[in-house]
């Protein structure tokens, strides 16, 4: 097992006027009309499908709310039970399996998912309002996740001083805004492990994990091995969460999520990677046209909901002050068409939600020397479409600068020089992403040096980790369980137990 031989997938250029006729395809597909019945999802035991009586419906917010694309089967609590108690028991002989078959059956997840990718990129539109674009990487990194980590828990398994085996049952909870890539992540660790699996998936991107379970079905996965479910109550979610037969659970999620879950489940292992509070540092030196298109993606793609967006940018004062540097700005932000995601154009789709409390607040409030030098607008009716806004003079400690709103809403702050950005950057609870825009090696240094989060980039934009290239994963509030990072050589040992072999044998 060589981690050298490992190559990341390729992303889809929907440049090319082929992939534009196959995107024209996929959006004819999935863009469901008002008179199209919706498709219905059911409970899934083991092998057995039932309904229920408690459905959800997905309606398609680029659409106004207006076509309800599927319906959700919830589980009950006693559909939940019965899915716990299938795990425990897991008849499947996945646990018994030797790492190698387990390993066939994931690369062959890939090539399903690569398969797929259509059908994946249109199912993201439709349900978390995805564009083509930000759909397409995320199948590309959850294609990367299904063939590193085999690779590297094989690195594990060769090693002579020590024996691993699987925990148990792995919960796996991760959220709407990567509906596709973290939940495959999560899932192709524990089961490279040996371990069982039940995936609880954000209720609201429900619909996109069932599709992606079906490539781990039919690629070989047990069902008993890696089971689905959507809860219809937070009871029948505490019981499960609270489960003492969880070995281990996986989050990605809110802070707030994973102090919950460790509440209800003290003894269980918890790895969580949680909110963020990133910024960009802009410094006299750096270059600013590179800069802005940096920070318009950062801050922007998947309207702003990443954990690893950037929504602080902190100026240079002489950049702060130059006017210039505003309008183009300005301009840059502006041009980001925001829309349905069944227009080709639309860089900016809709929000997850229109009831968004805490970015409602940051918009409907100005504190202290801020003003607005992009006002936010919305482009729908349903608020669900923010375009693109820059509220200007945030200052430390107040809401904008320490709230995360997960909305394409930025704040720019001004410094008087490195020491003090970073000083600021460091003011928060969270350590997730980071960059610096700078063309000076010396500020390169000290930034490296004094700068607090997990992930750190130089003259990039700061989200779209690359799996085996950046390993993902933050430090302080951002992560919870060590802060083994996500899509790096060691983070499959969080889902075996390691025993040390003798020395003395
Ligand atoms: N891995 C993603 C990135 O690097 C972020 C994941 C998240 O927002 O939860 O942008």
């Amino acid at each position: 097992a060589d981690l050298h031989c490992f190559k990341n997938e390729p992303d889809t250029n929907f440049d090319l006027k082929p992939n534009k006729i196959w995107a024209d395809s996929i959006r004819r597909a999935w863009m469901r009309h008002k008179e199209d019945k919706p498709y219905e999802i059911p409970v899934q035991i083991g092998t057995r499908h039932s309904l229920s009586e408690k459905k959800r419906l997905y309606l398609d917010r680029s659409q106004n709310d207006e076509v309800c694309v599927c319906k959700v089967n919830m589980a009950s609590h006693s559909q939940v039970r019965d899915i716990v108690m299938l795990a425990e028991k897991d008849a499947s002989e996945w646990r018994k399996s030797s790492l190698d078959k387990r390993n066939r059956i994931l690369h062959k997840v890939a090539d399903h998912l690569a398969a797929k990718r259509g059908h994946l990129i249109g199912c993201m539109s439709a349900i978390t309002g995805k564009t083509f674009n930000e759909g397409d990487v995320e199948v590309s990194e959850a294609i990367d996740f299904c063939r590193y980590y085999p690779i590297s828990m094989s690195r594990f398994e060769a090693l002579e001083t020590i024996k691993i085996s699987p925990k148990g049952i792995v919960l796996v909870i991760p959220p709407w805004n990567f509906p596709l890539a973290i939940p495959v992540g999560g899932v192709a660790a524990a089961l490279s492990g040996g371990n069982s699996v039940i995936l609880k998936p954000a209720t609201v991107a429900y619909p996109v994990a069932w599709e992606f379970v079906q490539c781990f079905w039919d690629a070989g996965v047990p069902k008993d091995a890696l089971q689905i479910v959507c809860p219809d109550s937070r009871e029948s979610l505490g019981y499960l969460t609270a489960h003492p037969a969880i070995s281990h659970v996986i989050l990605t999620g809110g802070t707030e999520t994973a102090f919950r879950l460790l509440e209800s489940n003290p003894t269980c292992p918890l790895s969580a990677e949680t909110g963020g509070k990133n910024a960009i540092i802009l410094t006299a030196s750096g270059d600013r046209d590179h800069a802005i298109q940096n920070i318009m993606t950062s801050a922007f793609s998947n309207a702003g909901q990443k954990c690893s967006a950037c929504s602080l940018l902190i100026l240079d004062k002489s950049i702060y002050n130059d006017t210039d540097f505003k309008l183009k700005l300005i301009d840059a932000v502006t041009s980001l068409h925001t829309g349905s995601v069944w227009e080709g154009g639309t860089v900016v789709g809709p929000m997850i939600t229109s009831e968004n409390e805490k970015l409602l607040y940051a918009i409907n409030h100005l504190e202290d020397g801020e003003w607005w030098l992009v006002e936010p607008e919305f482009a729908d009716e349903k608020h669900y479409m923010l375009k693109p806004c820059v509220k200007w003079g945030v200052r430390p400690g107040s809401y904008t600068f320490t709230t995360e709103l997960f909305a394409p809403l930025l704040a720019v702050v001004c410094m008087d020089d490195l020491e003090h950005g970073i000083e600021l950057a460091n003011s928060s609870d969270y350590g997730l992403t980071t960059g610096l825009q700078s063309l000076d090696e010396t500020e390169h240094a000290l930034w490296k040096e004094k700068i607090e989060a997990g992930n750190l980039y130089i003259n990039r934009g700061i989200t779209g980790a690359i799996v085996s290239r950046q390993p993902f994963g933050g430090m302080k509030l951002s992560a919870f369980g060590g802060g083994i990072k996500a899509g790096g050589p060691n983070y499959v040992s969080c889902f075996v137990n390691i025993e040390e072999a003798s020395l003395y044998d």
